[in-house]
This record gives C-alpha cells, sequence and structure tokens, in this order.
C-alpha cells in the first residue's frame, strides 16, 4: 500500500502573490490531532515531491485544508502554486508533530505564537473544543510584515464567532492580534518584542507571561522560534514535548536550507 492517499483540489484561494491556501478531499481513514503536520506533494518524474504541511482545517471537517508559501523557484511550491480545482494531489497517510495541548502542562491562558504560514496549525487548535475546556483564554497572535499576509483575519473575527460549534467558546475565550512589521496598522511590532515590552499584555489586557498561569504554542521562522525560545527559558519555561508536557512546545514553521 502507498504511503500517500490521492486527494483532489476543492478549492483554492490566492492571500497574495506569495501566500495562498487550499482545500481538498480527505481520505476518512487519515487521522491527525489538531496542531499536527503531515506531508504533502505531487509527482515529479514518476516520483513523489513531499514536504511537510501544518493542517489547517479542525480533525472533525470532512475537507482537508493546507496554508502555504508560494517560494521563487521553490521545487514543490513553485508547481503547487498553479494548483486548480479538480487537480490531485499526494497526502500522507500519517501526521506527527509537538503543537498539540496534550504536549502542554494544565495553565490558565494559552498563547498561540504564529509568524507568516506559522499560523497554519493554529487554525485548527482555535477549532478545537478541546483548546477552550482546558484553558480560560486563548489568544492568538498572528505576525506577519504587511496587513496584506494577514491570512484569515476575517475567518477568525467574523464566521468563527458564528459558528455553531465553536462560536460561544470563541466569542467568550479567544483573543486574535494581529500585528505586522513593515506598515502601519493597528499593532505594530515582532511577536517577540511585544511581549517583552509589555505591550501585548497591555493591549489585551492580561498581565505578563507566568510560568503558573500561561502555556506558549510557537510556530515560525527559525529566527522567531530562537528568540522567543530564549525569552521563554529566561522565564524557567520549560519545553514540552511528546514525551513530556511542558509550559511551551516549538514546531519550526519551515527549515532554513
Ligand atoms: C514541520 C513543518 C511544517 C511546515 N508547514 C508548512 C505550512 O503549513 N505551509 C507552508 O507553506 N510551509 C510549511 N512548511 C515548509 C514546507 O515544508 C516547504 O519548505 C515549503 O512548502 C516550500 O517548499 P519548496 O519545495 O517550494 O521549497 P523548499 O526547498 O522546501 O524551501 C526553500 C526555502 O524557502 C523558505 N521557506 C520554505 N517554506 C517557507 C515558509 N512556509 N515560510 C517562509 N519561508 C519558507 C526557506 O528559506 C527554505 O529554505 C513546513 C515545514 C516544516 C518543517
Amino acid at each position: 500500500m502507498s504511503a500517500f492517499n490521492e486527494e483532489q483540489v476543492l478549492s483554492v484561494h490566492h492571500w497574495t502573490d506569495t501566500l495562498f491556501s487550499f482545500t481538498t478531499t480527505r481520505n476518512p481513514s487519515f487521522r491527525f490531532r489538531n496542531g499536527e503536520f503531515t506531508m504533502i506533494g505531487i509527482p515529479v518524474n514518476g516520483k513523489p515531491l513531499m514536504r511537510a504541511y501544518s493542517v489547517v482545517s479542525p480533525n472533525y471537517s470532512d475537507t482537508l485544508e493546507f496554508f502555504s508559501i508560494k517560494v521563487p523557484n521553490g521545487p514543490l511550491t513553485s508547481r503547487l502554486r498553479d494548483l486548480s480545482v479538480g487537480d490531485q494531489i499526494l497526502v500522507s497517510r500519517k501526521a506527527t508533530g509537538t503543537l498539540v495541548i496534550d504536549n502542554l502542562l494544565p495553565g490558565k491562558n494559552l498563547y498561540l505564537l504564529g509568524t507568516g504560514t506559522g499560523l497554519a496549525p493554529f487554525m485548527s487548535i482555535i477549532r478545537d473544543p478541546d483548546t477552550y475546556d482546558r484553558f480560560e483564554k486563548v489568544v492568538l497572535v498572528h505576525g506577519c510584515r504587511q496587513v496584506a499576509e494577514l491570512a484569515y483575519g476575517e475567518t477568525i473575527t467574523q464566521d468563527l464567532p458564528n459558528d455553531e460549534l465553536i462560536g460561544e467558546f470563541v466569542s467568550q475565550q479567544l483573543v486574535y492580534y494581529p500585528t505586522v512589521t513593515r506598515e502601519p496598522f493597528r499593532n505594530r511590532g515582532r511577536i517577540t518584542d511585544l511581549l517583552s515590552s509589555g505591550k501585548l499584555g497591555e493591549d489585551i489586557g492580561l498581565p505578563p507571561l507566568s510560568l503558573e498561569n500561561d502555556r506558549v504554542m510557537l510556530c515560525g521562522s527559525p529566527e522567531m522560534i530562537a528568540d522567543a525560545r530564549t525569552m521563554l527559558t529566561g522565564l524557567n519555561f520549560v519545553e514540552g514535548n511528546q514525551g513530556e508536557a511542558g509550559h511551551y512546545v516549538i514546531e519550526k514553521a519551515f527549515v532554513e536550507k
């Protein structure tokens, strides 16, 4: 049996010249925990060309959704960017990853800190009712360079509060904080700066991060992960993983080659 399922593209949405999302059919045998990633790709010269992708859609959805960068000359994304409805893609039969709430110790507030396509795994986590059972407040911070890159902003602020399953949780417990670094916007600056300066806490009305109350998930560029890790280690936060729950967990949104 092949390691991949063939799925059909159901919709494609281009956010900007460099970002797009698409949905596909979902083989009912494909199971994952919200926050995990899988391998997706297409056959090139008869061989599967696969890359890691976080699943955007929640695990109770009948379809799969992915949020993708378009890397100029990137082996996969320079092809994937031309996907159309009806095309086939390969999706691994398995999913894995560290950004799952079971890898976190109990806490009061959950901070989901993502840059760029690092938002992807958090889109499934904020649609999981379990997230709101475990935490009183869920703070989703999405950092980008430009306002147009703040994908899913309308889904989060307009669709999710009216969702049948999770609307009430979202309205009462989710705080969405988009921020940009390169142009004017209501929130400006890098995520780690906003945290260490106390600006984020001031804006959303929560105290500075504490070991007692707060748990953190990070998904972003290697640079953002390194800065956040230094900050959290300084607060005595311990990193969690599959084997042992901790105060924070990380996943790189991509790897520098
Ligand atoms: C655990 C994990 C989860 C991932 N989830 C996603 C996801 O949900 N969406 C997604 O678009 N990518 C994701 N990636 C990156 C993805 O696997 C590919 O690298 C990406 O699709 C580009 O593929 P490529 O073959 O075109 O270029 P590659 O040869 O894979 O990448 C070339 C270069 O492009 C840059 N790059 C790659 N991906 C990104 C990115 N997402 N943001 C900014 N710069 C990037 C890096 O500098 C990289 O070295 C993930 C990576 C990992 C390790």
